[in-house]
């Protein structure tokens, strides 16, 4: 007799833990053993859910430990997307279990088991999924059967009489109705009188809205130019990717909507990612009233639950078109012909934990691997972006002009030097009470990031930057002093301002609180309203605050960069800008992008509406050219004198980046660790002869978070594939005690 070949697979699973793993599937469990579900196995003492990748052909199954159980009826990835997570994992230096496993809602974890449960007579009667005990994913059908023999009495036949009547009922209605009636339902499916169907139950958060149909729009010249591109590489069939650059207002949402009319007719779906949950509903309304196929949301504003509902969905092929924030890269649609990526430029594509992926930058991969026409819009693009559209490697789109001709706001900028710290200028307030006056609303925005962080001279506004790295020094309260956190640069806070001379030298702080205090103080009479992350915590509160501005019952809002994202607001007449500097002064080589791409959006929410108007930009930077080409609306100027600054220290795109963090709860432990990792990159770098440079370690800025000590290593190549090498040759050889905690964070995005 011959011996059968041993069934082994490989498996990955979702720790810490390099590589992936061989398990030997038992006889019983062979047929159902297929790459994409999930399954059972011992590892080490503990028994483990991990993902079955495929068959794996390796000697020695005897030594193999089996696989104990397989969990899912059907996968739930498929090869092509695994191809992707490899590639994720690979790319980010991480954990292919870990990666799938962000990959997958979360809600799947909540279903332990998928059960079919026997009837009586061995025909299924209730399937149900099992989440922590409770029953929540399928409601209960009832369905008559006509010709039965056999019927009950009493509240029994009043039950079937009314399942006759509707043709079939879903048990939650029924209980309603009648009261608990289960041991009556169950008595009918003994008698054969009802047949009992479970039904999975889809939870959809836009389903109480109706949506009235419209159809495209006939397109203004450049849009149309856009689209004939757009609409050549959809039909084409490959991956081609493109940067659509347009202010807001623009079309730029017409154009994705008809490209996507364009994928959908040649049979293939499309993604579109927003930055913002609150963003959605709008988008989703305007997708709704065109396109008549499915459309899904997936953002994390939702509940487990209702993502892996949509997901679901999604993966039945019950959807074309999904929408969502930064996961929806992950949404199991097949056939993707295009993908959207409203907004390039946000740095909340950035995923900052776990996973440390980039949305935006997964979103050319996937499009690469699908064959899928990509679309990275925004009114102020990536620097890297229009870098790259620059150098032909993404097709260059532009909508120069607003759809309808709104008027540009006027813009001022107000010097703040020499202002002693007052919260307000003089003229903010005169306009800000004029105003008020006139009925209009006004907008304070501010940016709490980075506050009381770095010291500023109160006299010429000069800021203390490190001669190396030409990013903001911060100030190390432990230490007292001013430090470099990417090369490590350190001085003594001076006694007067090095740049003027005279200057004090002062730690700058304003909160959203001080302000509302202010502005409480100076116009009793106003409704003052704030918008940030405390006001705004939990489901609907974002929504909440909105509509209040909306109705008008709000005649100052002051808020963080949340208002300074795409929402219109017809009745704001005055924004006033008061952090352009806080932005300006993070200690980030991005902090003059980050500016002009803040102030050019809240200059856009100014005078939306029939009046113009009006925005002041209170700063000690006057003269810095984040700022003044912000508000010259000059975003090519913006470009050049900050690609020459990125050429000239080497910041990306003429270098990659990647950082190491270290941390332990015992101090000493920590720096040992991070010493020895450095010590390890620089001597990986000379036996490989890597260009990279190794800066660090360095306490990180905020030096304790949560209890432990944090340690910080950049890493700074001009070629990707050094940069990737090191990295790799790294964690391969890298050892630290289980104390020590190491992440790795390639192309980092707030450091
Ligand atoms: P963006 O996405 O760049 O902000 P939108 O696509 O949302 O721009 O367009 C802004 C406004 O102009 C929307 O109200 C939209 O319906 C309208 N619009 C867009 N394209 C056209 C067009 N070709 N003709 C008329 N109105 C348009
Ligand atoms: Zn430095």
């Amino acid at each position: 007799m011959q011996t059968p070949v041993p069934h082994i697979v490989e498996v990955a699973i979702p720790l810490p833990l390099e590589g992936s793993f061989h398990y030997l599937v038992p006889e019983r469990l062979s047929p159902q053993a297929a790459a994409g579900k999930r399954v059972l196995v011992p590892f080490g003492r503990r028994k483990v859910t991990g993902y079955l990748l495929g068959d794996a052909d390796v000697p020695g199954a005897g030594e193999l430990k089996e696989v104990l159980d397989i969990l899912d009826e059907e996968p739930l990835f498929t090869a092509s997307e695994l191809e992707f997570f490899r590639w994720i994992a690979g790319y980010y230096l991480h954990p292919l279990g870990e990666v799938i496993k962000m990959a997958l809602p979360a809600g799947i974890n909540l279903v332990s088991r998928y059960r079919c449960e026997q009837g009586e007579d061995g025909t299924p009667v209730l399937m149900e999924f099992l989440a922590g005990g409770r029953k929540v994913r399928t409601e209960r059908y009832f369905i008559p059967i006509p010709d039965a023999e056999r019927r009950p009495r009493g509240k029994g036949l009043e039950i079937l009489e009314y399942l006759m009547e509707m043709g079939e009922c879903a048990a939650a209605e029924l209980r309603t109705r009648f009261g608990n009636c289960t041991p009556q339902l169950n008595r009918l499916v003994q008698l054969g009188a009802a047949r009992v169907e479970a039904r999975e139950v889809y939870r959809d958060p836009f389903r109480s809205q109706q949506y009235q149909h419209d159809g495209p729009l006939p397109l203004n010249p450049a849009q149309a130019q856009a689209l004939e591109r757009l609409s050549a590489a959809v039909e084409g069939g490959t991956f081609a990717p493109f940067l659509l650059h347009g202010v807001t207002g623009s079309g730029k949402t017409e154009v994705y909507l008809q490209t996507i009319a364009v994928a959908l007719a040649a049979g293939r779906s499309a993604l579109v990612m927003v930055p913002e949950i609150a963003l959605t509903p709008q988008l989703v309304g305007r997708f709704k009233r065109r396109f008549d196929c499915g459309i899904a949301v997936l953002h994390s504003g939702l509940s487990d639950g209702e993502r892996y509902d949509e997901w679901r969905r999604i993966r039945r092929g019950e959807a074309s078109i999904v929408i969502g924030a930064r996961s929806a890269l992950f949404a199991p649609l097949t056939q993707v012909g295009v993908i959207v990526v409203d907004e390039e430029h946000e740095g909340s594509y950035k995923q900052s934990e776990g996973v440390r992926y980039n949305a935006r930058d997964l979103a050319l991969v996937r499009g690469k691997l699908s064959g899928a026409v990509v679309i990275l819009g925004s009114a102020t693009p990536l620097v890297t972006s229009y870098h790259a559209a620059m150098n032909g490697r993404l097709g260059y789109l532009q909508l120069p002009d607003r759809v309808r001709e709104l008027p540009m706001p006027q813009t001022e900028m107000l010097d703040a030097r020499r202002q002693k710290g007052e919260v307000f200028l003089p003229q903010l307030i005169e306009a800000m009470g004029e105003n008020l006056d006139n009925g209009g609303q006004t907008l304070l925005f501010l940016n709490r990031r980075g506050f009381a962080t770095y010291l500023v001279c109160e006299s010429c506004g000069h800021v203390l930057r490190c001669p190396n790295c030409e990013v903001t020094l911060t100030f190390h309260r432990l230490k007292g002093k001013h430090v470099c956190h990417y090369c490590d640069f350190s001085m003594l806070p001076p006694k007067n301002c090095p740049h003027c001379g005279d200057g004090e030298i002062t730690l700058l702080g304003r909160g959203t609180e001080r302000v509302e205090e202010q502005v409480q103080q100076l116009f009793p009479h106003a409704r003052v309203s704030r918008m940030d992350r405390d006001t705004t915590r939990g489901k609907g509160g974002h929504a909440r605050v909105l509509k209040e501005l909306e109705d008008g019952e709000v005649d100052i809002l002051i808020g963080t960069q949340m208002i300074a994202k795409g929402h219109d607001f017809p009745g704001v007449t005055l924004v006033g800008v008061l952090s352009a500097d806080a932005s300006l002064n993070l200690p980030d080589f991005r902090s003059a992008e980050r500016t002009f791409q803040l102030v050019t959006q809240v200059m856009g929410r100014a005078g939306r509406g029939d009046k113009p108007g009006r925005v002041l930009v209170q700063t000690l930077a006057p003269e810095h050219y984040a700022l003044t080409r912000a508000v010259t609306h000059d975003f090519e100027g913006f470009y050049r004198e900050e690609i020459a600054f990125r050429e000239e220290v080497g910041y990306p795109p003429f270098a990659h980046l990647a950082s190491l963090t270290l941390s332990a709860v015992a101090a000493s432990q920590g720096e040992h660790s991070a010493d020895e990792a450095a010590a390890l990159l620089q001597k990986i770098k000379r036996e490989c002869r890597l260009r990279v440079e190794v800066l660090g370690p360095v306490t990180a800025p905020l030096g304790k978070v949560r209890g432990r000590f944090r340690w910080q290593i950049l890493l700074k190549g001009r070629e990707r594939a050094d940069l990737h090498r090191l990295l790799f040759h790294f964690r391969g050889g890298f050892s630290h005690p289980s104390t020590v905690r190491l992440t790795i964070d390639v192309d980092p995005v707030d450091m």
